[in-house]
Formats: structure tokens, sequence, C-alpha cells
């Protein structure tokens, strides 16, 4: 599908081993996959899987040991570490396990980091309506230690999304959120694929969460093993069954 449109991320046949000799963790195995431009993907498999591997492969954080990545057709191999420093300035955003906002900003100031380390200005209707859909606007004058995990969590996801970036890379961006919270990331994350037409790449061990995606990847022993398209949370139970 999308003949000739290039995918939003492409890995082929990416390995990725950490360490050397007896050490040797081999994370991904020949993993090649297509993330279409303006999809939301959800990255599913047990702990250990390669899940977060890939996902930092695919944004460029770290070098596979074998195959290749390219992000919006640009080949990342052999790119120096500032050249994929500005690619991911200037096409990805990123909410991770750990939140990393910076203790000494306010939620805003974080908020709007991203955009004036570009030397760009935060548009403050787009700032309004993130905070406000997020459930932070009240917040937003505070500091990290001010704030709940789940609220740090939502400012770090505001953060991801202020530049409008063409990938968004999320790792358990719910996972310490309570339903209802995680229910608001989960459409704000639809709604900028829908309506900005932004590709979202969601790892998540939560099948409700996942149930967004308009598919979902399942890794098993750091291998591609299976893709459920138009998720529900009984195909993705019954997709997790059988990773195997
Ligand atoms: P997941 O996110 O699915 O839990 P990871 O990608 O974090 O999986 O890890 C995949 C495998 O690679 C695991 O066996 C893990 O222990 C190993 N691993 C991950 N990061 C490192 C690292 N920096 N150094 C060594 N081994 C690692
Ligand atoms: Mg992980």
């Amino acid at each position: 599908m999308n003949g000739g449109i290039e995918p939003a991320v492409r890995l082929d046949g990416v390995g990725k081993v950490y360490g050397t000799g007896a050490s040797a963790v081999t994370a991904l195995r020949d993993v090649s996959y297509s993330f279409a431009r303006g999809s939301f993907t959800g990255v599913m498999g047990q702990s250990g899987s390669g899940k977060t591997t890939l996902l930092q492969c695919a944004a460029g954080l770290t070098q596979p040991t074998s195959g290749s990545v390219s992000v919006g057709g640009a080949d990342l191999t052999g790119l120096t570490e500032a050249e994929l420093s500005t690619m991911r300035r200037e096409r990805a955003g990123f909410v991770f396990q750990a939140f990393n906002l910076l203790p000494a900003l306010t939620a805003r100031e974080n908020i709007e980091l991203p955009l004036r380390l570009a030397g760009r200005r935060a548009d403050p209707g787009w700032v309004a309506e993130l905070v406000k859909r997020t459930g932070i606007a009240d917040h937003v004058h505070r500091r990290p230690h001010e704030l709940s995990g789940g609220q740090q969590q939502r400012v770090a996801i505001c953060r991801a999304l202020v530049a409008r970036p063409e990938v968004v890379f999320a790792d358990e961006p719910t996972g310490n959120l309570d339903t209802r919270s995680g229910q608001e990331i989960l459409a704000l994350l639809r709604l900028v694929v829908d309506a900005l037409r932004q590709t979202v790449i969601m790892v998540t061990h939560d099948p409700a969460a996942a149930s967004h995606a308009d598919r979902v990847l399942f890794l098993s022993d750091g291998q591609a093993v299976n893709v459920v398209e138009d998720p529900t949370t009984e195909t993705i139970v019954a997709g997790l069954g059988t990773r195997r």
C-alpha cells in the first residue's frame, strides 16, 4: 500500500547486539518493518523482547549492529552524532519511561524547551490545546517536583508533541497514569495522527492502550513475529498468546 510514498520510518534487517564475547546480548534479530506516514503503531512483546531497543534504533538514539534505519527517506547509517541529533530535533518527539524533565524549569518551560533549542517559537494556541487536553493547564507554572508522576508524564507528552514532529516515539507513555489520564493521552496521540498526519510508534504492554493503534507489531526474542491490523483488545490478547 502507499506504493511510492516513503514510510516515516523504515527498518531493514536491523540487528542489535549489546556487548561482546561471552556477555553479548542479542536484542534484535533481522527486523524489517516500515512504519507508514500518518499511522499509529503499537509495539508489544514480553519484557526483554527488544521493544525499547527497536524504538531507540528507529529514533536514531542507538546504532544498530547490522541492517539500516531510514527516517523520512534519509538513511541514518553512517551519520555523525551531530547529524543524528539534528535529525531527532527536526523530525522526532520522544516520550520515555523516565520523563527527563529539567527540575529547574517550570512545566511550561519544559514543554517549550525543544522548540527553543531549535531556535523556534512555540505556537501559544497549540501549547494551550495540549495542556488542556492533557489536563495540566492549571499546573504549567509548577516545577517537576511539585507535580505527581502522572502529571510529569503528561508534561513530557506535551513536550514531545509541541513541535508537531513527523514521528513521535513513545515508550510506555501511559505506564504511570491512571486509566482516565491514560485514555486522554491515547486520544491525544490518536488526534495527532488523524488530524496532523504525524506518525506515532508506541511501546506498551497494555492491550487496551495498544487497541488505539492502527496496527500492533509483536516482538518475541528480538524478532518481529506478528502484526495485527485494526486491533481490538481481544485480537491483541490473542496475538500475545500466539507469540511463540
Ligand atoms: P524490552 O523493552 O522489550 O523489555 P529491551 O529492548 O529493553 O527489551 O531489551 C532487550 C534485551 O537487550 C534484553 O535482554 C535486555 O536485557 C538487553 N539490553 C537492553 N539494553 C541493554 C544495554 N544497554 N546493555 C546490555 N543489554 C541490554
Ligand atoms: Mg522496554
